[in-house]
């Protein structure tokens, strides 16, 4: 016996619906009291990044620097023995380019999330951002970016605080 995979009936949703009150909703803000922690590391490299500055931590036994920074090795198990500020700027590890949005909307200008390794770091060691002012044609492994900054007063101390990376020659 087989299976037809039926269509989904109703009707699609987006985000910009409930902003134009096309649909009927409710909002509810909970007393919820609690507090979280971005942890030592990764902490770090928040706060780093509202200053502009990308970091890595390094582990002298191993020699490696990895970024996002972690706070112990997880090849000797030893705590990282110093914090190293990285250059804003790497190569494309891996990339993908995508017509659909987060919330599943349709988009004519493709997003282009991609891995950069970021330069100073071990090779390999890399984080995932956007590329942007590039033709998704000319997207290459290997090619040189350079993150481009919120400016100083708009930065929250989070990852988004670099808009995209751009090609460098
Ligand atoms: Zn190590």
């Amino acid at each position: 016996m087989t299976h037809k995979i039926k269509e989904f009936p109703g009707t699609a949703l987006r985000e910009s619906d409930f902003a134009e009150n096309k649909v009927l909703f409710t909002e509810w803000t909970p007393n919820a009291q609690y507090a979280w922690d971005a942890g030592v590391a990764i902490g770090r490299l928040l706060s780093e990044l509202k200053a502009g500055r990308i970091i890595g931590t390094m582990c002298h036994h191993c020699r490696r620097t990895v970024v996002p920074p972690r706070i112990f090795c997880e090849w000797c198990f030893r705590p990282m023995d110093e914090w190293v500020y990285l250059q804003d700027e790497g190569i494309v590890n891996t990339f993908s380019i995508t017509y659909v949005q987060w919330d599943m909307v349709r988009v004519k200008e493709p997003i282009i999330p991609a891995v950069v390794e970021i330069a100073g770091a071990s090779k390999g060691m890399g984080i995932m951002h956007l590329l942007g002012e590039v033709d998704p044609e000319h997207v290459k492994i290997g090619m040189r970016v350079k993150a481009v900054w919120r400016p100083a007063a708009e930065r929250t101390g989070a990852i988004t605080d670099i808009m995209y990376f751009k090609p460098i020659a």
